[in-house]
């Protein structure tokens, strides 16, 4: 769905300054019937023999998201024990979560992780060495393993956020695979499932690519094999020259691929997706206040500080990303007509605190509806990899407050942290 830029995706500007009065700002504001539309829209994909959707929840942790999207039906893919736990601590049952991660458990992470499998939480091997410790527990217990398979090829919205060529180390290497299977083979163990994820926002065209390649490795490699998994990274459009993945275009592709096979193998493959991203990102805004106004001398720039920045969305200093801007008046109007150009930044002390950025850090300039001291400007497109990802104690700010929209009323689903917080773990 591509918004207009007059209206704040579904939330009422008057619910903003609602929030925004009622919580003090800065804070973070999440659409809850955005996220449940787009869990419906992504079980009615269509699949050939079974579609499971879990949502990575690495892009946005909170419980209350991760409760709301099991509630719509989807599971989860988790990247590290921490968020297994955490997962379940928000009474989401193991048997529906997923461990894909780079870590390597070892002592009590070991024994959790062996003990959270035996109560159904499914592992992803990403590597050799976690093959080879998991393996002997896997053997005896006769426990399904899904395997993570490094394709060789990738793409990402930029190089960074690219999983899938040789500048990244995630999942099994094709060329390792051979000896991986000799060593299956010799400790009884079963792949149930083959997954790859070859990055975030990535090439549509590549992500079509690698569901051939990946149905060419199970069928060359894993014979146990029931289930297939495309890992996540659907694009998503946060601004309005962005263009998103077409979910139900690819669905087709990966329905047909999958017929197909079957035709040609007589084997009934289950199907697998795991966005993070197209589940959550526009279902979050920065709810922030103008605090300053300012002017670098004649030649300069118009900048507008705000009290949110790079602590609570990094992404423009770490990907060059573009959100969007909506300036909502004290009194709770959205302000129309954009006259003037300003740059947007934050008040940390790093002249990268902006919002406004290219991929080389340079500032943009960014027309707007003329921002005053005490207006509100609400930044969109901040619902994935924003409050999960920012170094949210830099300048001894507090971790912000976390408010869901739902069901025409809002709610908080994370205080404000305190200083105390900040602190207390210190000697
Ligand atoms: C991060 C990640 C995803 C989700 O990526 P998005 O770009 O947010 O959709 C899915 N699977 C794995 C293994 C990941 O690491």
């Amino acid at each position: 769905m591509i918004r207009s830029p007059s209206e704040i995706g579904g939330i009422p500007s008057e619910k903003v300054l609602e929030a925004a009065e009622k919580f003090d700002t800065p804070l973070y504001l999440y659409d809850a019937p955005f996220i449940e539309e787009r869990c419906n829209e992504l079980l009615g994909i269509p699949n050939a023999f079974g579609l499971t959707v879990r949502y990575a929840m690495k892009a946005n942790s909170n419980r209350s998201i991760l409760r709301l999207i099991v509630d719509n039906g989807l599971q989860i893919d988790a990247s590290s024990l921490n968020e297994v736990r955490r997962a379940e601590s928000a009474g989401i049952s193991l048997e529906k979560i997923m461990l894909t991660t780079q870590e390597v458990p070892e002592n009590k992470d070991r024994t959790d992780l062996e003990e959270m499998i035996t109560r159904g939480l499914k592992y992803n091997v990403c590597s050799v060495r976690q093959l080879e410790l998991i393996a002997d527990f896997a053997s005896q217990n006769k426990i399904p393993l899904s395997i993570r398979v490094h394709p060789g090829v990738g793409s990402g919205e930029s190089s960074t956020r690219n999983t899938g060529d040789k500048y990244s180390c995630f999942g099994v290497h094709l060329t390792d695979l051979e000896e991986v299977l000799e060593y299956v083979s010799k400790k009884k163990l079963m792949f149930k499932q083959v997954h790859s994820h070859v990055g975030s926002g990535g090439d549509p065209k590549i992500w079509r690519e690698n569901i051939d390649r990946m149905l060419n490795f199970v069928d060359e490699y894993f014979p146990d094999a029931e289930s297939v998994s495309f890992g996540g990274g659907l694009k998503e459009a946060r601004m309005l020259d962005e263009e998103s993945a077409e979910v139900n275009s690819l669905g087709e592709y990966a329905h047909q691929a999958i017929e197909d096979f079957s035709k040609k193998t007589g084997r009934n493959l289950h199907m697998e997706i795991e966005p993070g991203t197209y589940i959550v990102a526009n279902s979050g805004y920065i709810v922030s206040k103008v605090v300053d106004l300012k002017q670098t001398g004649p030649d300069g720039f118009r900048f507008v500080v705000l009290d949110a920045g790079m602590e609570m969305n990094t992404r423009p200093l770490l990907y060059g990303s573009s959100h969007p801007f909506y300036v909502v008046s004290k009194q709770g109007d959205l302000k129309q007509n954009s006259k003037e150009d300003f740059v947007v930044v934050g008040s940390c002390c790093e002249s990268g605190d902006s919002q406004t950025l290219d991929s080389e850090g340079n500032l943009l300039l960014r027309p707007m509806p003329d921002p005053e001291i005490g207006d509100y400007v609400v930044i969109g497109g901040c619902g994935a990899y924003c409050s999960t990802m920012s170094p949210f104690n830099y300048n001894s700010h507090l971790q912000a407050q976390e408010v869901l929209f739902s069901k025409g009323d809002l709610r908080s689903i994370r205080k404000r942290q305190t200083l105390g917080q900040i602190t207390e773990n210190e000697d």
